[in-house]
């Protein structure tokens, strides 16, 4: 039985690009920085340093110019959400006489370390959601 679904997820990759799992599963493996389109790890160089294409279903991630926009447009967002959690709960925590060194300095921390961190887990995510949107199998003619 799963080999036969195996090879199902292997033709659907082949014909269309996409190895037919549901968009949930898409968005998840950008999340764990799997590739949208087969699930196969190992996309970066190192951390910062994303390969051109999938080692596996040979997914070409840069698809156009300007596409990496969107992953920092992401990471944008991600990071703000953190920065936000930070605040929010540094302040909560120095109640309930708050001085501004308990909410500053986790603060500052976050806001220099997520947007770092980030980066490959929202190139991943970005890659998933453009895959949902435009799947591999139909490219622009540009
Ligand atoms: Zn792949």
């Amino acid at each position: 039985m799963q080999e036969k679904r195996k090879a199902e997820r292997l033709h659907m990759l082949r014909t269309t690009g996409m190895d037919g799992v549901s968009k949930t599963r898409v968005i998840l493996r950008g999340l764990f920085m799997a590739c949208a389109a087969c699930g196969s790890r190992g996309l970066f160089h190192h951390w910062w340093k994303m390969r051109e294409s999938c080692p596996k279903c040979a997914l070409v991630f840069d698809r156009s110019d300007g596409y990496w926009i969107g992953a920092v447009a992401v990471n944008t967002m991600m990071s703000a959400f953190l920065l936000l959690a930070t605040v929010v709960v540094s302040f909560l925590l120095a109640l309930p006489d708050p001085q501004w060194q308990p909410v500053l300095i986790p603060s500052v921390a976050v806001g220099v370390i997520a947007p770092v961190f980030l980066d490959p887990i929202s190139r991943t995510f970005w890659t998933s959601m453009v895959a949902i949107g435009r799947p591999p199998g139909k490219r622009d003619e540009n």
